[in-house]
């Protein structure tokens, strides 16, 4: 990636830590996905993205804003990426999931902080991020008070809008919901200077929507009971890469992946062997490069098929109605369908549980793992009533908490693989 150097300095980034970064990962993804056999060969896109991580999309991003365009980061799947598109602007997820940053965020927060948060304002304060350089504004969300503190802070380095979420989903909230997506409109024209009209948001609908079909064709391909046509950490790395890559490149890769499944179906070609148990992993985002839990399942004797989280099903599924006739319509078509994303910071959200035992089903899977990144209060106690719905419904079930760092890694292998050895 050293090609880039020109563009880091240019970013104002602290080029020698950030060269530590680009030195570790290379290691860690050889030794976590090059070393799988059997890899679709459309995965090859996603593997020169992550080789050029820090340069490729910035350098794109960069490009954009030369002609005027504004780059927009977030750091939920509520926020509608829709609107940033219908205003010309590009968006990327920003969320840190590297341990790298963490002690940089911890200067800046309580440690009993959860790490995804940490290495977030830790990427942004020690200039080891590129996206966190080129972003022209952030959007924040009052989703869970590690986020929405932390954003006071992120906000006096670079310049923040925040979302009023709604906790709970009645009518008048996903009004609400509905109202915020309008005001944020209207921060979108503001800051790129362009209108936001009827026929420019129906168009940046269907464009999210059809990244949502390809990422669902993706996940339809792994509900198959009889093969398992693509390995968890392969899926997840797809999910991960969407959050900042454009999003008409992402449905075409996304389709060749789902072309490739679809024919490895059809022709029992497994990345696993007959009969490797079939695992549903609920929880807490896996930000990349987090891809722990993934290699140790996967090395464990089992396979994840399905993400119930936000790095998995809740970033694709349910669409956005189409061809909407008027702004206030399509701000309202926004707010129902992501109002239907099941985060643990509603209450109650029996949708998440509703949305487990739906997926367990459609996935044909044989136990269900629930992680949960230390310090996140909301996921760790929500846990209690997933547990008590997965046992009712017979489903095997394991509860883990862990972090970003590989100090708990050989005691998660030992409790996953007697997991695993459990599930017979
Ligand atoms: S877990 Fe909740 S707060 Fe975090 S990205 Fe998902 S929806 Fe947003
Ligand atoms: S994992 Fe939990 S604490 Fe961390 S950002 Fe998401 S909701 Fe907040």
């Amino acid at each position: 990636m050293s090609d880039y150097l020109q563009m880091w300095k240019d970013l104002d980034m602290d080029v020698e830590t950030h060269d530590m970064l680009c030195q570790v990962l290379p290691t860690a993804f050889g030794d976590t996905f090059l070393s799988m056999e059997n890899r679709p060969e459309s995965m090859g896109f996603y593997d020169f993205v992550v080789s050029e991580i820090h340069g490729i999309r910035p350098s794109e991003m960069i490009a954009a804003q030369k002609e005027g365009k504004k780059v927009v980061g977030t750091f939920c799947v509520y926020v509608p990426d829709e609107v940033i598109n219908a205003a010309g602007a590009l968006f990327s997820g920003l969320c840190g999931g590297s341990q790298f940053w963490v002690p940089g965020g911890e200067k800046y927060l309580p440690k009993n902080t959860c790490p995804l948060v940490k290495a977030s304002l830790g990427a942004r304060f020690d200039r080891t991020c590129p996206f966190f350089r080129i972003v022209d504004l952030i959007v924040g969300e009052t989703t869970c008070d590690a986020k929405k503190k932390a954003y006071e802070i992120l906000g006096e380095d670079v310049p923040m809008y925040i979302m009023d979420m709604p906790q709970m989903k009645r009518d008048i909230d996903i009004q609400k919901w509905a109202d915020e997506i309008k005001a944020f409109a209207a921060k979108m024209e503001e800051l790129t200077g362009n209108t936001i009209t009827v026929d420019g948001l129906n168009d940046a609908i269907k464009t999210i929507n059809a990244k949502r079909k390809a990422l669902a064709r993706i996940f339809d391909a792994r509900k198959n009971a009889d093969n398992i046509p693509i390995s968890g950490l392969d899926a997840l790395l797809i999910m991960q890469i969407a959050f900042f890559d454009d999003p008409a490149r992402c449905a075409e890769m996304a389709n060749k992946v789902a072309d490739e499944l679809e024919q490895r179906n059809k022709d029992g070609v497994s990345v696993f062997p007959a009969g490797t148990k079939r695992i549903l992993l609920t929880g807490t985002p896996l930000a990349i490069p987090n891809w722990k839990l993934h290699h140790i399942i996967e090395t464990s004797g089992a396979a994840v098929v399905c993400e119930e989280m936000c790095t998995g099903t809740r970033y694709f599924e349910n669409l956005v109605e189409e061809d909407n006739a008027t702004l206030d319509d399509a701000y309202m078509a926004l707010s129902k369908r992501y109002m239907k994303n099941n985060c643990s910071c509603f209450t109650p959200n029996q949708g998440r549980i509703d949305d487990i035992l739906r997926m367990a089903k459609e996935y044909n899977v044989d136990g269900i793992i629930d992680t949960n990144l230390k310090f996140c209060c909301l996921y760790d106690t929500e846990r209690r009533n997933v547990e008590k719905a997965v046992n009712e419904a017979g489903i095997p079930f394991l509860g883990i908490e862990t972090d970003y760092t590989d100090s708990d890694a050989e005691q998660l292998r030992t409790r996953i693989e007697a997991f695993v050895e459990m599930l017979g």
